[in-house]
């Protein structure tokens, strides 16, 4: 599977995708992520990529040109399943999300910054729009490095252990079961009989049990639908 960011700070992305499993991923050749410099397609002397806003107010806003160019240069090398603009105002990315992208082959990811980017860009170029939460970050790119992350983890091939990722919370209707390790006590405070008995049904009913209460406790929405 392979990713096209577009940003205008490309050093943002360096580190997030260095790292652990996405590093993996990359050197496994499962996943391709490459970062590409908006600055690289602005033709004005001063390599700008944004400009002030038509009927003022505050906040600059990213010019459409050198965005049209970066986009038309990928798409004339590949065919992209989607072109995903980050943006607090998209759909609420959620795990089925994830899911359903990782199964896909190329997709392109636009990072915006300042006060956003030219409407026509998400008009002309953009098919999708997701947003990482209910808050607005500086930039796209710590949004698009969480969507990745979400996405590549989910690729066959990528965890060691493929089942760890079923187990996560969101991945079924339940949140993961409370989890530990050695020592099994720890200054008297110890670690539930069941996970060390060896019995592999009454752990399973154990984690299922525990599982139930926490989504109970914390996140009954997800019981209900
Ligand atoms: N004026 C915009 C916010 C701009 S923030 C608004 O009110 O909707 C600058 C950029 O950061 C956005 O264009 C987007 O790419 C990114 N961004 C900020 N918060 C985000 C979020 N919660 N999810 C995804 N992207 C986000």
């Amino acid at each position: 599977m392979r990713f096209d960011i577009i940003t205008v700070l490309p050093g943002l992305l360096e580190s997030p995708f260095a790292h652990s499993i996405l590093q993996r991923a990359q050197n496994k050749g499962i996943a391709e992520i490459v970062v590409h410099s908006l600055r690289d397609y602005a033709t004005n002397k001063q390599k700008s990529v944004d400009d002030y806003p038509y009927g003022g107010g505050s906040g600059m806003v990213m010019s459409i040109e050198p965005f049209a160019r970066c986009i038309t240069a990928l798409k004339n090398e590949r065919e992209y399943d989607e072109v995903i603009f980050m943006s607090p105002d998209g759909q609420t990315l959620n795990q089925s999300i994830a899911n359903e992208l990782s199964g896909l082959g190329n997709i392109m990811i636009l990072c915006g910054h300042y006060k956003g980017i030219d409407q026509r860009i998400r008009d002309l170029f953009v098919t999708r729009e997701l947003s990482i939460g209910d808050y607005v970050l500086s930039g796209g790119e710590l949004p698009a490095a969480v969507l990745v992350d979400a996405i590549v983890r989910l690729i066959p091939g990528v965890l060691n252990d493929e089942t760890s990722a079923l187990s996560d919370s969101f991945q079924g209707e339940l949140l993961d079961a409370p989890i530990y390790t050695r020592p099994a006590d720890w200054n008297g405070h110890k670690v539930p009989d069941v996970l060390l008995s060896g019995h592999e049904a009454k752990i399973n009913d154990w984690r299922h049990e525990q599982a139930l209460a926490r989504t109970q406790a914390r996140r009954p929405d997800l019981l209900e639908d």
